[in-house]
Order: C-alpha cells, then sequence, then structure tokens
C-alpha cells in the first residue's frame, strides 16, 4: 500500500472551494482504488493570511510543503491586498515557493475533451499538445531585480542559462517520449518555441534545446518563432505535439490553449523539478465568483489527475498511475454527458454538484 502525503493551500477567492471539491473526488478515488492512500495537510497561505498576520507563506508552511510528496495550490491573491510598494502579494508567494521547491517545468496541457466548449470552428482531428515553460528563469529571474531610473527609465533582465535550458528541454522529451505523438499523424515532437531570429538569449536557449534533442533520437525536434506560434495555436493546433519555451513566452501562451479549449475552468498545470511537484489549475482566484458555489473545479481536479501522475511516474506505482487515468476518465465522461457542468461551460450545476457527479462516475 502506498501512502503519500499531499502539503494543500486552498488560498483565496475561489480557491477553498475548488480545493474542498477536489478533496471529495480524490476520497471517492482512493475508496476506489486498491493500494492507494493519500494524506493531507491543509495550511492557510495567500493573500488573506497576509491580510491578518503580514505573511503570505509562513516558514513552517514553507518547510512542510518542501517535506510533502507533492503540493496541491488552488488559487492565491486577492486584488485589494497589496504590498506596501502597490504589488499584488501572489507574484512574490508563487515565485518563493518555485524557488524553494525548484521546480524548472511548467506542465500545462492544452487537450479537447468532447463535449468542451472549443473557441474554434474547426477541431480537425483534434487539438491534443503541451505547453512547457521554464519556471525559474526567463523574465522572471529578474523578479526582485529590475531597475528604475527615476521617472523615465525601467529595466528587467532576460536569464538564459544553459542548466536551465537542458533541464526544461531534457523534461520536454521525456514527456514526448511518454505521450501518443501530434494528432494530426502520432508523429512524437518537441518544439522549441522562440524568438532565435531577433535575439542573442533566445539563439541560445534554441540551440540548447537541439543540443539535448541529439540525446533522444526518437523525437523530432523543431523550431517556430513565438509570433508564428500564436498563429498556428489558432490555425492548425494539431500539428503540435510538445513546446518547449522561456518562462514568459509559456506564461502568456498556456493562457492562450486554455482559451481554445474550454476556458481557464478547465485548465490545469504541473510545475515539476527533480524532486518536488507541486500542482494548481491555471486561473486565479476570481474573486467575484468566491462563496457563491459557482466556479468550476475540473481544473483544480484535472490537477490532481496530474500529480497523480506525476507521483506515480516518480514511485514506480502502477496503482496511483492507474488512479490519474481514471479520474481524468471521469472528467472526460462528466464533460462528454454534459449534464452537470458550471456556468462557464454553458450548464447550471453548483461546484459542489459537479465534485458529487466526478465522485459518482469514479
Ligand atoms: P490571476 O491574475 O490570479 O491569474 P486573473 O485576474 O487572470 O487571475 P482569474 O481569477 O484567473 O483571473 O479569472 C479570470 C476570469 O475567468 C474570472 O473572472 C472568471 O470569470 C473566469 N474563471 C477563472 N477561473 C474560473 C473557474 N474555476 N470557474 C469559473 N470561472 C472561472
Amino acid at each position: 500500500m502506498s501512502n503519500y502525503r499531499i502539503a494543500l493551500l486552498p488560498g483565496d477567492g475561489i480557491g477553498p472551494e475548488c480545493m474542498d471539491a477536489t478533496r471529495t473526488v480524490l476520497e471517492a478515488l482512493v475508496h476506489n482504488t486498491d493500494g492507494l492512500s493519500l494524506g493531507y495537510t491543509a495550511h492557510h497561505a495567500g493573500a488573506q493570511l497576509y491580510r491578518e498576520t503580514g505573511e503570505t507563506l509562513p516558514a513552517a508552511v514553507l518547510a512542510d510543503c518542501v517535506a510533502a510528496d507533492a503540493v496541491l495550490l488552488s488559487a492565491i491573491g486577492l486584488p485589494d491586498v497589496r504590498q506596501p510598494d502597490g504589488t499584488e502579494v501572489q507574484p512574490t508567494m508563487m515565485v518563493g515557493l518555485r524557488r524553494a521547491l525548484d521546480v524548472h517545468s511548467a506542465v500545462r496541457p492544452v487537450k479537447l475533451y468532447p463535449g468542451a466548449p472549443c473557441a474554434l470552428k474547426d477541431t480537425g482531428p483534434g487539438i491534443d499538445f503541451v505547453v512547457i515553460r521554464e519556471n525559474l528563469e526567463g523574465l522572471f529571474a529578474s523578479f526582485g531585480g529590475g531597475s528604475r531610473v527615476g521617472d523615465e527609465v525601467a529595466t528587467d533582465t532576460l536569464v538564459i542559462t544553459r542548466r536551465g535550458t537542458t533541464r526544461v528541454a531534457d523534461f520536454a522529451f521525456r514527456l514526448a517520449q511518454r505521450r501518443s505523438g501530434r494528432p494530426r499523424d502520432g508523429k512524437k515532437m518537441v518544439t522549441s518555441v522562440d524568438k532565435a531570429n531577433v535575439f542573442q538569449s533566445m539563439a541560445f536557449f534554441r540551440q540548447v534545446v537541439m543540443d539535448v534533442a541529439q540525446q533522444h533520437p526518437g523525437i523530432d525536434a523543431d523550431a517556430v518563432y513565438v509570433d508564428a506560434m500564436s498563429l498556428y495555436m489558432v490555425q492548425n493546433p494539431w500539428d503540435f505535439d510538445v513546446l518547449v519555451m522561456e518562462n514568459q513566452f509559456g506564461d502568456i501562451l498556456s493562457d492562450l490553449g486554455a482559451g481554445l479549449v474550454g476556458g481557464l475552468g478547465l485548465g490545469p498545470s504541473a510545475e515539476i523539478g527533480d524532486e518536488h511537484g507541486l500542482f494548481q489549475p491555471s486561473h486565479g482566484t476570481a474573486p467575484q465568483l468566491a462563496g457563491q458555489n459557482v466556479a468550476n473545479p475540473l481544473a483544480t481536479i484535472l490537477s490532481a489527475a496530474m500529480m497523480l501522475d506525476w507521483l506515480g511516474d516518480k514511485h514506480r506505482d502502477a496503482a496511483c498511475l492507474q488512479a490519474a487515468v481514471t479520474l481524468e476518465a471521469a472528467v472526460a465522461r462528466l464533460l462528454k454527458e454534459g449534464q452537470t457542468l458550471t456556468p462557464d461551460l454553458g450548464g447550471t450545476a453548483g461546484t459542489t454538484e459537479v465534485a458529487a457527479a466526478v465522485a459518482d462516475l469514479l
């Protein structure tokens, strides 16, 4: 019997509701899975905590996140809770947590489930690609740094290192190995998304991705400029399998990807390092929806499925891997049946009803 301890950070806004829904579903999943047990430690962290105590992520909470087998986070931040310099607390907390866990690769699947609303008229052979965002450097390396000269000039520096790019590229090729290739013809491929025609840093990024490609001869490697990729994601997304890119490019293109396949309420994410994994929906705290039982919990539930997949892969645990497949299949079926969906997907069901429906399907 494998037993994993999950640190839970329900956070702010719609975060706690989405987390409660996900726990309901995980409890049903564990109940129906032989050989899998999950324990939880839930913590206060985020903007509301900052309002009350002046801290977003107390040291003891961070230490527990580092000690846990995985971290499941719902959403952090409230627009009216600001630091003395006027910025929101969420970026400071998230960058600190990412750096402490050393989660170098962020994974955002862009998958069109039958029944989910699609922004495209023509969905061709289907949409199923993954955005891999380098998660610790790029433009975000400048976070907490940058410079401002009076009222006239401000700068941030984009940093690309061989080590950071090698780690994320290697992750992308390994992921491509596990996947079934692009929808058009099943070809397994990794595409470097960059701006190598203009910037030294981006030419270097592409070069390192191609160096890593040499170690993965079974996977095709190619490269596309980021501006062209935003066109292709809308025109022919079925031609892509795994896209790897710098941090800020990944931040932007992963939201475009979520918009293609049903919106933020359906967008899960995983942030993976050599030791740790952090899982959270792509959406924020949507404060105007909080407390009304209307938030879509499926992005958090799908993030939990990614967590089980990562735990199962890391620990060579067949029961955990199977639980991930079962959970994703239950969400896919819920979407296909279309009976119990939240308003963002055109339904009238509440957050708790969606959770109960997924649990029933399990
Ligand atoms: P952040 O800056 O924290 O990423 P954001 O300002 O981009 O957040 P979100 O909170 O992600 O905004 O949400 C943007 C809009 O998308 C919300 O106002 C809401 O309408 C919709 N939305 C996001 N998540 C959900 C969800 N889980 N269920 C329903 N609607 C959602």
